[in-house]
């Protein structure tokens, strides 16, 4: 059936309202420059369920600081080798509960006028003959300027035939609750390597926010996900065997699937924007994806309120990142060297400050220097030429498309 088109004109749609679409709205809504425009937010769900929990590093108070649920002054990290306190000043490591971000853009939103809420579902994000517009539940809607996080199926077809990595990191957690106070709520266990590694690099994290409430979240690097109860089996022999607890109440429970992949997500088709992880937000090498939301969307409204195209244009040292994100994931995905020994060896040459600075993409050269020296260069440097000639060859290739 033809979907039956009704024009509609908007200023910006958000097609997914998640993650990046709220921290995009929420910067525009504070830029007096762009009061005036008339949004529309479409997303399948109506967000009132705590669905993520966000966690990230940060050295100042930042844009979303009114929202943060817990904050820890200092780490842990583990492998069977050594346990490694990690002083993380100046950063602090902190939590986002996402219902309290979807409520409050709720909040903010609700005396705005010009801001429509919708609940549909998004079938595609097109720019055609220099208009841009979404189709939801059959019904197209045009604006300036579409920011979309929907992955659409062309695109989870361009993913699948691209020959690319395609890991995941997958998990499962739980919020649990105890009658005894046995956490420490100043510190959280960063990586806890001392798990089973048979399916690849395997790690548990505990995020206490009280002394008798924490998540503790199971979670794989690999290409296979389990079933699902295998989680909840790995995740109550981890609380006996580590923290010797049987006796605890699950209170919520969180399951996760980012991508962890070096192929290349469009950032832009003409003025539909994609943005969060469907705009290759997320870092391939961990996973993380908070804080470049963050700085992007910042961004992002920055080049609105100066009237300039919303795209964001990759810097030199982002090559060099996307470099270092391939490499590792080429030796993790060829088995050339554990997770657990990457990340030990990081963790234990490394101050927690450079190592996260690297993460953040926001390392000098000298401090890149300073982590590929903490890792084997035999292992390393041929993984890292082999994500080079790979490069140049699909660059080559794309190019003889290009001119024939
Ligand atoms: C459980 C979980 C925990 C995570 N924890 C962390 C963390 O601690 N730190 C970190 O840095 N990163 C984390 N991430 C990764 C990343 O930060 C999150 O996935 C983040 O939510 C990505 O933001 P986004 O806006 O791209 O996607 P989302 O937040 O998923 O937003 C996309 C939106 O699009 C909507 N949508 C999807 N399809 C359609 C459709 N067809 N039509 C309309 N709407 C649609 C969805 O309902 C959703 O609201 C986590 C991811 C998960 C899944």
């Amino acid at each position: 059936m033809q979907p039956s088109f009704t024009r509609s004109e908007y200023d910006y749609i958000f097609s997914g309202v998640g993650c990046a679409g709220i921290s995009l709205l929420l910067h525009i809504l504070q830029e007096p420059e762009l009061q005036g425009k008339k949004i529309l937010l479409i997303d399948s769900v109506n967000k009132s369920e705590n669905d993520r929990t966000w966690c990230y590093w940060e050295e100042t108070s930042g844009f979303l600081e009114n929202l943060v649920y817990h904050q820890w002054t200092s780490l842990v990290f583990h492998s069977d080798k050594k346990t490694i306190p990690l002083n993380i000043a100046p950063y602090k490591y902190k939590m986002i509960r996402s219902i309290d971000l979807y409520d409050y853009a709720r909040n903010v939103t609700q005396k705005r006028t010009k801001v429509t809420w919708k609940t549909a579902t998004v079938t595609n994000a097109v720019n055609e003959n220099g208009l841009a517009f979404v189709v939801a539940d059959g019904v197209k809607y045009t604006a300036q300027y579409i920011f979309n996080s929907v992955i659409f199926e062309k695109n989870k077809k361009a993913f699948e035939q691209d020959n690319c990595y395609k890991f995941l990191q997958h998990f499962k957690g739980w919020v649990i609750e105890t009658k005894q106070p046995i956490f420490n709520p100043n510190e959280a266990t960063f990586m806890d390597f001392r798990v089973g590694q048979e399916q690849g690099a395997t790690f548990v994290y505990v995020l206490p926010t009280s002394t008798t409430k924490a998540l503790v979240e199971y979670t794989f690097f690999n290409e296979t996900l389990l079933d699902k109860t295998a989680y909840d089996t790995l995740l109550k022999d981890y609380l006996k065997q580590y923290w010797n607890l049987e006796a605890f109440t699950i209170v919520e429970n969180e399951y996760g699937i980012i991508p962890m992949t070096n192929h290349r997500f469009q950032s832009n088709e003409g003025n539909v924007i994609n943005i969060g992880t469907a705009g290759g937000w997320t870092k391939a090498s961990s996973g993380f994806t908070f804080q470049f939301i963050q700085k992007k969307t910042y961004a992002l409204t920055q080049a609105l309120v100066k009237e300039k195209a919303p795209i964001i244009k990759k810097k030199f040292s982002d090559y060099f990142f996307d470099l270092y994100d391939a490499t590792l994931l080429n030796v993790l995905v060829n088995e050339k060297m554990s997770g657990k020994d990457i990340f030990y060896q990081l963790f234990s040459k490394q101050k927690p400050k450079t190592i996260f600075r690297f993460l953040d993409n926001e390392s000098s050269l000298r401090e890149d220097l300073k982590i590929l020296n903490s890792v084997p260069t035999l292992i390393f440097l041929p993984a890292a030429l082999s994500e080079i000639f790979a490069s140049v060859k699909k660059r080559l290739f794309a190019s003889r498309f290009i001119l024939f």
